[in-house]
This record gives C-alpha cells, structure tokens and sequence, in this order.
C-alpha cells in the first residue's frame, strides 16, 4: 500500500458520504477502475464504482434507500441532494461486492458470480493494469492506492497491459479484445507486447460476443481522437475480418482514377484515411466518412485506370445498412449514416448548377444534412490525399445552399395547399392533391418566382384536368431528369 498526500482529487461529496458510511460499519469501501485510472490521468471520471467486502445484503441494510440489485451484485443506492450540500439533485451511486469470475464456458458471461473476501481478489478479475487500481480515502485529502499490478507505472508509461495472463484473459472474456483497443486508441497508449500477441491469438473469439457490446467499443473507437489508427489496430490484430469483413474486402481493391494519391490508392486505405480526416466528431458522420465507397470493390468493373465503378453508392448504402443493422446501432443512426453513404457523389460545380439544381440537391438530401454530407465530401477529398479539403467549389456549393436556403424545397413551403385546392378549385379530397403539390412543388423548384398564391391557382388549373398518374409522371419526370443530369455529369468528370 502507498500513501499519497496532497493529492488533489476532486471527488464528489456524496461519493465519500457513501464510502465513509461503508466504513463507520466496518466495511472496507475503494474506489476502482475506470475513475481511479482517470483521476490519475488528470481526467474527469465518468462513473464512481466503489467496491466493498459488504454483501449486497448488508448494503441494502445500510441504505434502505437502494433502488436495485444487477446480477452482478451491484447495488444502486440512491443519495438525495439535501443530504450532501443542500441540493436538491437525487443521484444514484454504485456500489458492488468485491468478486471473482468463474469459469466462462461460452466465452461471453460468466457463468456465475462469486463474491469474494478481498479486494486483491477483485483486482485480480479486472482487465488491464491501469484498470486494476484501487484508492482509499483516508483523511480529507489523503489518499491510499493499492496497485498491486503496477497500473501507474503502465499510465506513466502509457502502456495497456492485460492483468495476470493475457492469453487466460482473453480466453475468458473476448470483449476485452475491443476494450483494450478502445482503451488504446482513447488515451494514445501502446499495447505491451505479450497482451498483442494474446489478442492475436484470441480474436476469432470475438464471435462470441454480441453484436451490441462489439458496437459499443467500436463507438468509442470511432470517436476516439485516433479512430484510423484503432481500425489498423484491429486490422493487424485480424479483429476487421470478423466485426467488419466488407472492410476488409477493400484491401487488394485498387482505385483507378488518378485522384487517389500514391498511398491511398486502395479502397480500404482511402476509407481509413477518410475517417482519419474526417472533420466531425459526429458519429453517423464518421461512419459514412469511413463507409462511404464500402460498395466499390462490389461495383467494380474493369482493371487499371479504365476501371469503373458505378452506382457504387447505392451498393454501398446496402451495405452500409447490412452492418449498421448487423451491429444493432439505432434506427436513427443508420439512416442518417446510409443517406450520407447514398449521397456523398452530390455533384456541384460552379458554372455549370444553377439554383435550381442547388434546391434539388437540398429537396433530396435535407437541408439539415448538407453540413454533414459536406464534412463526407472533405474527408473523402482529404483522404484521397488532396492538400485542400474546401476547394472554391465546396465553399461555392456551401454559399449557394445558404443562398436558396429559404426558396421552398418541400410542399409545406408552397403558397398553396390542399385545402385551397379543394375550396378554391373544388378538387376532391384523395390522392390527386398530393399529385398536384408535387407537380407544383417541381415547377417552383425550378423557378421560385411562380410561388405566388395566385400564380399557383392558374398552374394547378391546368393539372386538374389530367388523371392522378399522370400527374404522379409529370414531376417524377423532373425529378429523373436532373437526377440522369446529375449523373452523367458526376461519371463524366469522375470515371465512376
Ligand atoms: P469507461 O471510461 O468507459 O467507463 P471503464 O474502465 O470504467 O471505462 P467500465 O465498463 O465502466 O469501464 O468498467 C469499470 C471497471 O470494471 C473497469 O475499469 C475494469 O476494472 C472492470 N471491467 C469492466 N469490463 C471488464 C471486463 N470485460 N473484464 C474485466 N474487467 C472489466
Ligand atoms: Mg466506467
């Protein structure tokens, strides 16, 4: 045991109130884990775990306030504000039994959980060194650390090192695997040679884990400050080839075009670099930066630098959608993250898109997401190895986004809707005034000048007379039509 004092942790009132209250009954109380490592990186620790030598039922006894009991023996004991500083704030504070794991036949769960007498026991289930470190507070702000696998020295030294025997460790529990990569990836921390090698030899186990608590790691490393450097980790480490095999496949996949500089000249290195670059730290953003040409070595026609690849978005958006849903991320997060990967061809160059073809590239993609679909195209841009990420054309594009911005773009903002179509023009109420809004809609698109009530009325006069389907041709027509402009101007000047 070390002694440490002075130390100037700035650990919560009502932490200490449950620990102190631990030990007027002759408990032992730590904290451990992840908010001891982070209070010795000088960082804010998210959660407080205290562990004990208390059983769950003696915490329950000393806290008739508990609100639950995980099967991990983890008792949540709710503190209220008043009883710490006055405030009114009722906070829920952890607290679990010390406790070894038992076997794990199927790689994933223990298969039961035993509580154990020590803290050196619990310490000797945890993952890595810097994980392992327990703290007692012992007066105001004096401190003792137990660090029985010297964690500090591994902090010290930014090493991930694995508690005890590596290969044993990851045989228990894989998810360590992508723990330890996260862990490494967030903090800039080297992996220790012999905990390396364990994970090489145990990656296969990742099978057995479940998609969520995989998607949950590989969040973290996605928005780690190194997420490029966390996907070669997990390429080397053969962890890509079992979690996201699609990556994978990119990897002998030559890109054609000249745009994709010397090393960045694979599908898979581009993506990397992509999300390397990518300049939003939001997630969906990320995902699409780094899945964006996922549907490339699917799409790909041809060899050398008259390969082609077209209609690789939509490949991609397939298949973008097959692992999000794969992974279990949110319904929210997929469809944000497949619109980007769908649309991040968008064309625009200054002479040759007008504004209407600017208020067709907002109608389809979403005003709310041309920020986002802008921040793919830079890291695209960055990651094929351009020095520029916001050519003139790019910021051209962002000004005339800005510029029709308030020029409609959806049915909502025509001057005329469905129920002056019918009070005005005696339309029937049924599928035909949708049909006339959207013709309406096409027309106004091109030309905002004609959104004018009165204007509206003579056009929809008109398109009363023809039948619903027609009606439903007229503005798909226009829609087909700047989208095979669109198109043909994007395979012209890309060759994909
Ligand atoms: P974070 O900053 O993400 O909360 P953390 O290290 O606190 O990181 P938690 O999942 O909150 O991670 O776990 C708390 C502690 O429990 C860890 O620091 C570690 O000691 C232990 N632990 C968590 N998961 C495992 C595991 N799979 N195997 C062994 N020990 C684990
Ligand atoms: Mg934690």
């Amino acid at each position: 045991m070390q002694k440490e004092k002075d130390l100037n942790f700035n650990i919560p009132m009502h932490i200490l109130l449950v620990m102190k209250e631990l030990e007027k009954s002759s408990f032992e109380a730590y904290l451990v884990g992840g908010c001891v490592r982070d209070l010795l990186l000088g960082l804010t620790p998210k959660d407080w775990d205290i562990a004990t030598n208390a059983q769950p039922k003696n915490i329950r006894h000393l806290f008739p306030d508990s609100v639950y009991e995980n099967k991990f023996g983890t008792v949540g004991v709710k503190i209220r504000g008043e009883a710490v500083d006055n405030n009114k704030i009722t906070t829920i504070v952890e607290i679990t039994t010390y406790r070894i794991e038992s076997k794990y036949s199927d790689k994933r769960h223990p298969d039961e959980v035993k509580f154990a007498k020590t803290l050196r026991e619990d310490l000797s289930r945890r993952d890595f060194t810097i994980n392992a470190i327990a703290l007692k507070v012992v007066k105001n702000k004096e401190v003792e650390i137990v660090d029985l696998y010297s964690g500090q020295k591994d902090l010290k030294n930014k090493l991930i090192r694995a508690v005890g025997d590596a290969n044993e460790r990851f045989g228990e529990d894989a998810l360590r695997i992508m723990r330890a990569i996260r862990f490494s990836v967030v903090f800039g921390f080297a992996i220790e040679e012999k905990t390396l090698s364990a994970i090489r030899k145990n990656a296969e186990n990742l099978k057995h884990i479940s998609p969520e608590r995989i998607r949950d790691e590989f969040v973290k490393i996605i928005l780690s400050p190194a997420p490029a450097k966390g996907i070669e980790l997990l390429q080397e480490a053969g962890i890509l080839k079992i979690i996201l095999p699609e990556i994978e496949n990119g990897i002998n996949v030559m890109q054609s075009h000249h745009h994709y500089h010397g090393p960045y000249n694979t599908v898979y290195k581009h993506l990397v670099a992509s999300l390397e670059k990518c300049p939003s730290k939001k997630l969906e953003v990320r995902l699409a930066a780094f899945l964006h040409d996922i549907g490339k070595p699917q799409a790909k026609r041809g060899e050398g630098e008259n390969a082609t690849f077209y209609n690789h978005e939509y490949i991609g958006e397939r298949i973008a959608k097959n692992i999000l849903e794969r992974l279990k991320f949110s319904r929210e997060i997929t469809n944000k993250t497949t619109l980007l990967v769908r649309n991040h061809m968008f064309y625009y160059n200054v002479d040759e898109v007008g504004e209407s073809g600017v208020r067709r590239v907002v109608q389809k993609i979403g005003l709310e997401n041309i920020s986002d679909l802008i921040d793919v195209r830079i890291a695209d841009r960055l990651g094929s190895g351009v020095p520029k990420a916001v050519p003139y054309k790019l910021r051209h594009f962002q000004f005339m986004v800005e510029k029709v911005s308030h020029d409609p773009i959806s049915v909502k903002q025509l001057k005329l809707n469905g129920n002056d179509l019918m009070s005005e023009l005696g339309v029937e109420p049924g599928p035909k005034i949708g049909a006339i809004l959207a013709v309406l809609l096409s027309q106004v698109i091109d030309d905002p000048t004609q959104n004018i009530k009165e204007k509206l009325i003579e056009l929809a006069k008109e398109l009363t007379k023809s039948k619903v389907e027609d009606l439903r041709k007229m503005a798909e027509e226009k829609i087909k039509a700047e989208q095979k402009k669109e198109e043909g101007l994007i395979k012209k000047k890309h060759k994909v």
